[in-house]
């Protein structure tokens, strides 16, 4: 925390890792917090079948309000609230909560006593079903909040245009968020590729994450946040408002008004693409300037089915999104299942470690079928069009790994490519290049793995930021690769959707950029605004650099 003062008034700024970029001004707001119950009141009904329908209805409104924001969200998002109005309306639930209201319990807390006996029976499952726990609370605070007449807990609507405080926002509150009033978040936890963050982004709302000292701050003070420099100011005053929203608005302007193709201003290429998850995100992107698709997470449209999607099931969704480019780069990612993201169709074993797990390519060690049938849909979804889909694999770790899974891909008559996101695929680029027609790198998970930090953990956020000069290091160490073999290197993890970070790993020698679409045109412009020999030399700069906000400085200092 620093402060700035002027003859009238001292504004207080707080520093924390930049997620969105963007910069907003408007009052802060808070989330309406639980309803602590003490069970012991809520005992003793008389009209039993009375309290029974009360909780009936109860669940069924909260199941309601979380269909309707299913409905208002797409991908990952609208999946987690479905998710969510399933289990308010779980039938298997409302039956334990039934029956204690028949012994006589209040509708409160035959709600609790059921959700206990439904998170002991989750836990005890471990894996997929623990996890869910978190997901079951939540249901039953919104619940019981429902019961007694409270607010339900979580983000209220505002009034007005709000800035969110929060320690960190379960992904079912990030999901629901409207853009036009919470139009920015603030979090004292959280890490910039944790995919509350990932959603905060494909929704275009400014975010910093990381950021000490908020709780202090109550609802209705004053804010100024700015998502790409990581920065809040409390109370700001209104030269320091108009300043900031005059650079905004003008960098803004020029985002507004880029419309490709990627490129610097002395004219070397880079391609500016964009990250997708089905093909209402694929038309998004299309709509606006992203030059194609740099990363379709295929996981992302099964996240809900129990059991494996037919080949003509995921043809006719793969189409989609290649429908939304039929004459550009579309690179399709096989599942990548596992850790943060399992399938219930796909084989998980329970493990201690998931991140460190049986996840993405690795799944199909023992058993490809499942890689098979999903190449076979990416064919039939390709069949007649003119351009041939690039298709890579997740958590790529060896060369054998990369030959394996490039034989698949081109005897079908498709471009084969992998990620790097372990660093022994960074170090072994070359070797794993010679398989495969491309590579993409994936900071999201490269950070992890190079950081030994879990980039869900809000405790580890700074250790996960795509600008740790070890990760960077990794990235240049990739991309050289690349330019030696004549082949093309891509990025598609959040790192690409920073502005600045983006023309440094142009400056590597990266060829592609691939972002949210809602980043795609402020990585373009920004792009086009520098040199390629400057983004060398702020490439250069960065790996003498020895922590992330050094690096960004250095950048900065060259690039702005
Ligand atoms: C990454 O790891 O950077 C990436 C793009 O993949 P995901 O975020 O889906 O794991
Ligand atoms: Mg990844």
């Amino acid at each position: 925390m620093t402060r700035s003062s002027s003859e009238n008034a001292v504004s207080t700024v707080f520093i924390g890792t930049p997620a969105v970029p963007g910069v907003v001004a408007a009052p802060a707001i808070r989330p309406v917090p639980r309803v602590r119950v003490d069970s012991e009141n809520h005992s003793a009904v008389t009209d039993r079948a009375r309290e029974s329908e009360v909780l009936r209805q109860a669940a069924t409104m909260v199941a309601q309000r979380l269909r309707e924001r299913a409905a208002n969200a797409t991908g990952a998002a609208a999946e987690v609230l479905s998710a969510n109005a399933a289990m308010a309306a779980d039938p298997g639930w409302l039956a334990v909560a039934e029956k204690s209201i028949a012994d006589g319990d209040s509708a409160v807390a035959a709600a609790l006593a059921a959700t206990e006996q439904f998170a002991t029976m989750f836990t005890n499952l471990g894996g997929l079903m623990a996890e869910r726990v978190t997901d079951l609370r939540d249901v039953c605070d919104r619940i019981v909040a429902e019961l007694l007449g409270a607010p339900e807990p979580g983000i209220p609507t505002p009034a007005e245009p709000s800035i969110l405080l929060a320690a960190d926002l379960a992904p079912a509150d990030t999901a629901g968020l409207d853009p036009n009033l919470i139009v920015g978040l603030a979090m004292s936890l959280g890490g910039p590729t944790s995919h509350t963050a990932i959603i905060a982004r494909q929704l275009g709302i400014p975010c910093v994450v990381g950021v000490e000292g908020l709780d202090d701050v109550p609802a209705g003070t004053d804010l100024l946040l700015d998502g790409a420099a990581g920065r809040v100011l409390v109370s700001p005053e209104p030269e320091a408002i108009a300043a900031a929203l005059t650079g905004h608005r003008a960098a803004a302007e020029r985002a507004a008004g880029w419309t490709g193709p990627g490129v610097t201003a002395d004219g070397h290429r880079v391609e500016v693409i964009a990250n997708v998850q089905d093909g209402a995100g694929a038309r998004a992107a299309s709509s606006g300037p992203a030059e194609g698709i740099g990363l379709f997470r295929t996981e992302l449209c099964f996240l809900d089915r129990e059991s494996e999607p037919t080949v003509a099931e995921q043809a006719t969704l793969y189409a989609e999104v290649l429908d939304a480019y039929p004459d550009a780069k579309v690179v399709v990612r096989t599942l990548d299942a596992g850790s943060d993201k399992p399938l219930r169709f796909a084989p998980h074993a329970d493990e201690p470690n998931p991140a460190l797990g049986v996840r993405g390519i690795r799944i199909t060690a023992r058993d490809t079928g499942i890689l098979d049938r999903q190449l076979d849909a990416v064919v039939a979804a390709a069949k007649g069009r003119a351009h041939v889909p690039w298709v890579m694999a997740p958590m790529i770790s060896t060369a054998a790994e990369a030959k394996s899974f490039g034989a698949r891909v081109r005897a079908r008559g498709l471009v084969p490519g992998v990620m790097i996101e372990v660093p022994a695929a960074a170090l072994l680029a070359e070797a794993i290049l010679e398989h495969v027609d491309f590579v993409s790198i994936g900071t999201n998970d490269l950070a992890q793995y190079t950081m030994a930090a879990d980039r869900m953990s809000p405790q580890l956020a700074a250790l996960t930021d795509p600008w740790q000069p070890a990760v960077l290091h990794l990235v240049a160490a990739t991309a050289a690769a690349g330019q030696r073999v004549g082949k093309p290197v891509g990025v598609c993890g959040e790192a690409a959707a920073d502005p600045l970070l983006a023309c440094v790993l142009a400056g590597f020698g990266v060829t592609s950029l691939s972002a949210a679409a809602p980043a795609v045109p402020a990585v373009g412009a920004r792009l086009a605004a520098v040199t390629i020999a400057d983004c060398r030399r702020a490439a250069a700069s960065v790996l003498s650099t020895t922590d992330p906000r050094s690096a960004r400085e250095a950048a900065a200092r060259i690039l702005s």
